[in-house]
């Protein structure tokens, strides 16, 4: 077995859906608030124009880098909501930002490359870091400072060996939404910027903005599984400074040859067409935050700071266990509601579960009532 996958640390939330399965195959009913996956169907039109695209014969291999349309709609969208210049030759279009995560960080780093990440932050960044053999070395964010990053404790993070520094915003599993303050503090450090832009889009109060309209000194991930609930789809892209295309295509070439054809054309109505099936979306999130966030709180998990982004709420769980992983454990075997631990996300976020709002206003009440009746019914010391 090869000792780059020793490197790897499983992916938590893919345990506790595994485990709710199985319990779902024995005839157990789970309400799932752990997962990361809207619950949306495909906005007709982008599924129309996917459907048509396979009718027309768009299912061959395209450019590596993408088709030039999409690149172009894709520079031109960044244009339009950020006012910021983004050339076609800047996108890469791969299948899911996953992937782009790897030709960012395959194209950038040197063995021994140390790139800074949030803590907590997406469980997965780590991994591909270490994957190519760099080095994640973590800076804390406080719930109480609203998870607004601290530029002293990124400062105190660096070395001569750091290369990179990860953003977040809307943020997984914050929700936090970055200030324009931040994103300009964060913009005057001499260091690669990578944005991870994927919840633009899902915002419910103030607004994102993006890393490019503070510095090109960036690269931009961003994909269409979340704001148009295309995550099955796999499609995304890369905005990169134009020296780092060539070594990213020549990736992409030989571990991708192409993103699926088809699923590009569908993009393309995404980009043009699902704005108002957007709008339709963040208003249901935002009708499910209203409800979630005082229910959460009502049944004692604690909010220092309230997310105004993604459909993720970060809730402090201390007063019923500090080890967020047996209580996640606890809260699906007993009450069969299942939640991600803090811990998946980082030291943290360890004391806090993540809960999703990606689920219907119907299975967030049904959920609450379980872990309201299971939680009065096995009361505990507080911690
Ligand atoms: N970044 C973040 C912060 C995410 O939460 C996810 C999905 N959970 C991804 C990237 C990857 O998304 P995809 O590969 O579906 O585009």
């Amino acid at each position: 077995m090869g000792s780059r996958t020793d490197r790897l640390s499983p992916f938590l939330v893919m345990e506790i859906l595994e485990r709710a399965g199985e319990l779902q195959r024995a005839g157990t009913e789970v309400i799932h608030l752990e997962v990361g996956e809207p619950d949306f169907p495909t906005p007709e039109c982008i599924r129309e124009a996917g459907l048509e695209a396979i009718r027309r014969g768009h299912t061959r291999y395209t450019p590596s880098l993408g088709l030039p349309e999409l690149r172009e709609a894709i520079a031109e969208d960044y244009r339009r909501r950020y006012g910021v210049a983004v050339s076609p030759e800047q996108v890469v279009v791969t299948s899911g930002t996953s992937p782009a995560l790897l030709l960012l960080f395959g194209a950038l780093l040197e063995p021994g490359d140390e790139v800074l990440l949030p803590d907590p932050h997406y469980a997965c960044y780590p991994n591909f870091i270490r994957f190519l053999e760099g080095q994640p070395v973590f800076f804390p964010l406080r719930a109480a400072e609203g998870y607004q990053y601290d530029r002293d404790r990124i400062r105190a993070a660096r070395t001569p060996r750091t290369v990179a520094l990860m953003v977040n915003s809307p943020a997984n599993p914050t929700g936090a939404v970055l200030s324009r303050e931040t994103l300009a503090a964060l913009a005057e450090e001499d260091l690669w910027l990578i944005s991870d832009e994927i919840y633009h889009g899902l915002v419910y109060e103030g607004r994102a903005h993006s890393i490019l309209e503070f510095t090109d000194r960036a690269f931009v991930l961003n994909g269409f599984s979340k704001r148009y609930a295309m995550t099955g789809w796999r499609l995304g892209y890369v905005i990169a400074p134009l020296p780092f295309i060539r070594p990213m295509q020549i990736m992409a070439q030989n571990f991708f040859i192409s993103p699926a054809d088809f699923v590009q054309h569908a993009g393309l109505a995404a980009l043009r067409q699902a704005e108002p099936d957007v709008q339709r979306m963040v208003a249901e999130y935002a009708r499910r935050r209203a409800f979630l966030l005082p229910a959460l709180q009502a049944l004692g998990f604690g909010l220092d700071t309230l997310p105004a982004g993604a459909y993720y709420v970060l809730a402090r769980a201390e007063r019923f266990s500090r080890d967020s992983r047996s209580l996640a454990q606890e809260l699906l075997e007993k009450a069969h509601v299942a939640v991600t631990p803090g811990i998946d996300f980082g030291p943290a976020a360890e004391g806090y579960l993540r809960f999703s709002y990606a689920n219907s206003l119907e299975n967030l009440q049904a959920g609450i009532a379980r872990l309201q009746a299971y939680l009065a019914a096995s009361p505990r010391e507080a911690g």
